[in-house]
């Protein structure tokens, strides 16, 4: 097993990351901004280095204080969570040059990726099923951009292949307005980026967001954890997420999921990952791969049983997966509503001290939160603060539960978006199931 991990991140899945390592007997190394020295991660590690000042580029982002973190306290390996520096392939290959372990895939993997172009040749090549497109990049050709457009069909949207977190992006709805858009597309992702390479797809009307948890290990083996929707979005940010997709059919669903470990096999994946999909009208259609641990991975935990980050820290130390695909039952159903430090109507992040905070309890409720009486939500960083997970034997019976979990909730001192959340947990037509990804905004805008 790995000896030491520094864990190179913060809040809730800097939390997440350290009670895995405890569970399998692993010392652990918190590495945090100044700011950051009462996180509660940082009094339960077994060390802690300051790595920087508050803005998180002079700390969680700044690569040569966290590789000497983890030389003086002889640390072995580092996870890096999700956002920060987990899909930077410079990262890792920098980590790996220095001697230690990265907790992931391979840098050649992540760099893959994270171009969305290599990215879909590589699932085309696999069987994975894609958005129907260009396949490929956009050459000067404008002739034979228009006769691809057309191909395809509009509405179309040109995509950065640099492109991410939501931007890159623009819809065309007619051939009058195409090669203008990919011109200002190619400038903005050149200005963003640094790379003007643009592609096509078909723009979907109305799809949802549904994604497959893939874990591989160094031995070739691969195994998928199931689905989860989170199609409530807004602005691109996940709101609120549950497993398993609702109303897919099995035979639909299982072969993209198989589709997905033929994938991770034939890439040489390693670690946990996360295949993006769009789904419309009993079909899926990839649009990325996140090659890290997931914010919403505790859905699948809910449903699976299985650790997916004890899983992680396995695969790192060249161990084999815990399991065989057909060792893996999923039961019941799970919801995760995520608590964020925000104005529940203009959603401006809420930062101050939580004077009062009380978690919910009881059967089949999960907390995953930093949070304690007392702390003091920075400025700095992303506005979760906590994740409410909420697991029963069918659909209805993990979302009443998530409905009486969220009124037990009580977070003082700073404004949260758990009246949004508890609003949507009692919406008709989410409490159907099967929202697409316009759906919360639209019931926003209302
Ligand atoms: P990013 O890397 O910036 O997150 P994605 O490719 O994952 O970009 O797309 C982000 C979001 O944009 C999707 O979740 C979806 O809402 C929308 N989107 C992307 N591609 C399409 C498409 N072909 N049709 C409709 N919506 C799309």
């Amino acid at each position: 097993m790995l000896e030491k991990v520094v864990i190179a991140n913060r809040g809730e899945i800097a939390l997440r990351i350290l009670r895995a390592c405890k569970e399998l007997d692993i010392k652990t190394v918190a590495v945090h901004s100044t700011a950051d020295r009462d996180l509660m991660h940082v009094r339960l590690a077994d060390e802690s280095v300051c790595i920087g000042p508050n803005p998180s580029v002079d700390s969680y982002l700044n690569v040569p204080a966290l590789i000497s973190a983890c030389e003086v306290t002889d640390a072995t390996a580092i996870h890096p969570g999700y956002g920060f520096l987990a899909e930077n392939a410079d990262f890792a290959e920098q980590v790996e040059k220095s001697g230690f372990t990265f907790i992931g895939p391979s840098a050649k993997v992540i760099r893959i990726m994270g171009d969305k172009v290599a990215a879909i040749q590589a699932m085309k090549k696999a069987g994975v099923p894609t958005v129907p497109g260009s396949d490929g990049p956009l050459t000067e050709d404008n002739d034979r951009t228009l006769i691809i457009a057309k191909r395809i069909g509009y509405p179309v949207i040109i995509k950065a292949s640099a492109g991410g977190g939501g931007r890159g992006m623009r819809v065309v709805h007619s051939e009058d307005a195409l090669i203008n858009s990919i011109y200002v597309t190619q400038a903005e992702s050149k200005a963003a980026f640094g790379d003007d390479t643009v592609y096509l797809e078909k723009f979907l009307q109305n799809p949802r967001h549904v994604e497959i948890q893939v874990l591989a290990d160094n031995l070739g083996n691969a195994i998928h954890l199931g689905d989860r929707d989170c199609s409530l979005q807004r602005r691109h940010q996940k709101v609120l997420e549950e497993a398993p997709a609702p109303q897919i059919p099995q035979e639909v669903r299982d072969r993209v999921a198989k589709s997905c470990t033929d994938a991770c096999k034939q890439i040489g994946y390693s670690g946990a990952g996360t295949f993006e999909f769009l789904y419309e009208d009993d079909e899926f259609f990839f649009i990325e791969m996140n090659t890290r641990v997931q914010v919403e991975h505790p859905v699948t935990e809910m449903i699976s049983g299985v650790d997916i980050v004890k899983e992680q820290l396995r695969v790192a130390a060249n161990l084999p997966l815990s399991f065989k695909q057909e060792d893996v039952i999923f039961r019941g159903h799970s919801f995760e509503c995520r608590i964020n430090a925000e104005d529940s109507k203009t959603f401006m992040p809420c930062p101050g001290t939580v004077t009062h905070f009380h978690p919910p309890g009881g059967f089949g409720v999960r907390v995953d939160s930093h949070l304690y009486s007392g702390y003091k939500v920075p400025p700095y960083y992303d506005s979760l603060i906590a994740k409410i997970i909420t697991y029963g034997k069918d659909r209805e019976a993990a979302l009443t539960r998530m409905r009486n979990a969220l009124d037990e909730l009580v977070i003082e001192g700073i404004s949260t978006n758990i009246p949004l959340q508890r609003d949507l947990v009692r919406d008709s037509e989410f409490r159907k199931g099967g929202t697409n990804i316009h759906y919360l905004e639209s019931k926003l805008d209302m």
